[in-house]
């Protein structure tokens, strides 16, 4: 038996045990036939060991995680089951759109940033990973944030918007779940540049691979609104606007990279950081959600960091917020100061 078939293994024996606590819409995707075998295992062995290493300090466990078999668009955090799972109709709609991204990259190798040549794997497999694993953590966050202690119950909550009533605390929550996705992403980011060749180990492959990961996050709210910005919104729905949460993703990416004792003395902007981003959502996906996202992010920037900053003052009063909960489980060691402040930093405006 080789180790794919001994996660396989414990995919199975998982959804074992959660599926009776599951109402009868739920159903575990079995992807031993899957012409994408290998990109399902290799994301579900990176989660269960995620779960089963990564949260001692939280008390997280039991958390289970399976695909599950529908086409909607749609990932789930269920408390009850302490359950989390990714619909196979999204992660496929995911890959069919960061394959795009080869045919873009069949152009010269010289028209394109150096660090593609010194990535361990072609540029579209890492943003679709960075996809799936960003829709994970924040799913985790919501578990997290209904871990005992918290005051708010809550059933399941889905990554996409669903409730045109404006809900404060659902706005929150979902601001503190992004929050959560982005700081653990940047962790692999700068893990994943630190071990680059010595020669593409610098500050702008950095900004690069952070653009990437902040296209793949871009994209997955575009698929996950059927493929098109809404109008931008305040008080309404139950999640904020796509361009509020990407602006506080990179807002947090660049942050949290900046932590790093290897990358202290590096000047990252999220100026250019959005823009590496931009550029490549512009030029391999779609030319109009660029063109709306920066018009948007033009004239409604006073708003946007309003809104913003009225969301991040809710969080000092929700002890139980993942955020919260992170800091507070590692404040006898000493990035805690560090994460602290990454957490509680208000939106930085982007075109000042
Ligand atoms: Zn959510």
């Amino acid at each position: 038996m080789d180790q794919s078939d001994d996660y396989y293994d414990k995919y199975v024996e998982s959804w074992e045990q959660v599926r009776g606590t599951l109402r009868s819409g739920y159903r575990a995707y079995d992807y031993n036939y899957s012409p994408y075998f290998s990109d399902y295992n290799n994301l579900y062995t990176f989660i269960y060991d995620n779960i089963n290493t990564a949260w001692d300090n939280l008390k997280i466990k039991p958390v289970y995680f399976f695909f599950n078999d529908s086409d909607e668009l749609e990932a789930v955090a269920i408390s009850r089951s302490k359950a989390i799972t990714i619909n196979k109709g999204l992660l496929e709609r995911l890959m069919e759109f960061f394959n795009r991204y080869e045919a873009y990259l069949a152009r010269p190798a010289s028209t394109q940033p150096v660090v593609y040549r010194h990535l361990d794997m072609p540029v579209h497999s890492l943003m679709f990973q960075s996809a799936a694993l960003f829709l994970y953590y924040h799913e985790l966050g919501h578990i997290i944030q209904h871990l005992p202690g918290t005051d708010r119950s809550f059933s399941e909550s889905r990554i996409g918007t669903s409730d045109p009533t404006f809900i404060l605390e659902d706005n929150v929550m979902e601001l503190d779940a992004d929050d959560f996705a982005a700081y653990n992403i940047a962790s692999h980011v700068v893990d994943h540049w630190s071990r680059l060749p010595e020669v593409a180990r610098d500050q702008q492959t950095l900004e690069i691979l952070i653009g990437l990961n902040i296209a793949s996050a871009f994209i997955m709210f575009y698929v996950l609104s059927g493929e098109r910005l809404k109008p931008i919104y305040f008080e309404a729905y139950d999640h904020p606007h796509d361009t509020i949460r990407v602006v506080n993703i990179i807002g947090k990416m660049v942050e949290d990279a900046k932590g790093y004792r290897k990358t202290k003395n590096f000047t990252l902007s999220s100026q250019s950081i959005l823009g590496v981003a931009l550029r490549i959502v512009k030029d391999t996906f779609d030319e109009t959600i660029y063109n709306d996202f920066r018009a948007t992010l033009n004239r409604d920037q006073p708003q946007i960091v309003a809104h913003f900053n009225m969301l991040k003052n809710e969080y000092k009063t929700r002890s139980w917020l993942a955020g919260n909960r992170m800091i507070a489980s590692q404040k006898s060691r000493s990035p805690f100061a560090k994460i602290k402040q990454l957490w509680m930093n208000f939106i930085t405006p982007l075109f000042s």
